[in-house]
């Protein structure tokens, strides 16, 4: 048989880093080995019953067994703008700022596609959320990172980013609160931002997936939430971690008329809609929030002070997040990312991620995600304890 070439764009993503630690994943699974997994950002929790139960009804009508809209549902939208406004006291237009997503990660990976010309440079924060790269490649633009650094709380610093090649810069994506680093912005950073990128005409793409899983009373804000902002952003929201829905794929963006017509054009090209009872099921997730939220936060908040109170109490230096399910923490001093993950894998069968898989910026770091119960975490701090002594 004759080789088959893969396409350029498919050859210049980046290497896979997380090969070896999926291989030596399988191999413990394999030897039947009790792993305790702090490595993958999906929920442990089930998708609240009362989601189950509104999807439930809304399978048995047939009208939502046909195509959906490609712009979704009104009631969806409606929905959308109405769960906005209580929760950022912004006002959306349902008619032109909001379009429901096969997930928020499709809307990502799609956007650069209707703004980046090739040759156009997109600004992507290091470490980051891997389709912020791989949709920028895909569209043939240029990557250029900017580096979350601890010393500015892992927030990118926009007088560091190259002056000589910002007029080719078109898009820029940020995240808070944030993955890999759980770091959170406040709305003064927001402002820099989109003075930033109306002086320099560049489209802000701000991934808020984790906007409402923030512990301590914190609530992240929207970057709707400053003046001038649906000029220049488009804002990628998720049901995913908020409602346990990751297998579900919903999610929505929202802002500039002109960002959303471009996304759904290609959305319109390649898709066909969210399937019309996954949506409905989302009305009812979102216009219950409010009494779902709290318990929700409350098994995280848990878990993270029971896992950052363990990992001090044998001597780690581990701050607690004020947002998102991980915690980013360094490594001890003789290892680097990737031999310290596999140590926390061969001798005490705890996966965990290493930093540098999100970026050459994440080296020197580990991220362990708040996804198995309590008494897990407990028991992953002894191991460590016992074992990596
Ligand atoms: C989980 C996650 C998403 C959400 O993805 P969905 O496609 O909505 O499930 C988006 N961005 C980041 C940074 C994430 O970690």
């Amino acid at each position: 048989m004759t080789k088959i070439e893969k396409s350029e764009r498919l050859k210049k993503l980046p290497p896979y880093l997380f090969v070896e630690i999926d291989k030596a994943k399988k191999r413990a699974r394999d030897e039947g080995r009790d792993i305790i997994d702090l490595g993958v950002g999906d929920p442990d929790i089930p998708t609240p019953r009362f989601i189950i139960d509104a999807m439930n009804k809304a399978m048995r009508d047939p009208k939502t067994h046909r195509y959906a809209l490609d712009q979704g549902m009104p009631e969806f939208r409606q929905a959308v703008a109405a769960w906005f406004k209580k929760r950022f006291n912004v006002v959306l237009n349902p008619e032109n700022e909001i379009q429901p997503l096969i997930g928020s990660k499709e809307g990502i990976a799609h956007i650069p596609l209707a703004f980046v010309n090739p040759g156009d440079v997109v600004l992507v924060p290091d470490p980051c959320y891997p389709p912020y790269r791989s949709g920028t490649i895909f569209a043939e633009g240029e990557v250029l990172q900017m580096p979350l650094l601890e010393k500015n709380h892992f927030l990118p610093d926009l007088k560091a980013i190259n002056h000589s090649i910002l007029h080719k810069a078109r898009m820029m994506f940020l995240n808070y609160p944030n993955n890999p680093t759980s770091a959170t912005c406040d709305k003064k950073f927001f402002k820099d931002v989109v003075e930033f990128a109306r002086k320099h005409n560049i489209i802000v793409c701000h991934d808020a997936a984790y906007s409402e899983l923030a512990f301590d009373g914190f609530k992240p804000p929207s970057i709707f939430e400053v003046e001038g902002a649906k000029d220049v952003a488009i804002e990628f929201h998720s049901l995913s971690k908020t409602f346990n829905m990751t297998g579900w794929r919903i999610g929505f963006a929202c802002g500039s008329p002109q960002l959303i017509e471009g996304l759904a054009k290609i959305k319109a090209n390649i898709d066909s809609g969210v399937f019309s009872a996954i949506q409905m099921a989302a009305i009812v997730a979102m216009e219950k929030y409010d009494s779902h939220i709290r318990s929700l936060l409350k098994v995280y908040e848990e878990r993270r002070d029971v896992l950052i109170e363990g990992l001090n109490a044998i001597g780690w230096n581990a701050q607690k997040p004020k947002a998102t399910f991980y915690v980013w923490t360094k490594v001890p001093h003789r290892y680097t990312s990737a031999t310290f993950a596999q140590a926390l894998l061969e001798k005490a069968d705890i996966i965990a991620t290493p930093g540098n898989g999100f970026g050459a910026h994440g080296e020197g770091y580990i991220r362990m995600a708040l996804t198995v119960d309590k008494r897990r975490i407990r028991e992953a701090v002894d191991r460590i304890k016992k074992r990596l002594a």
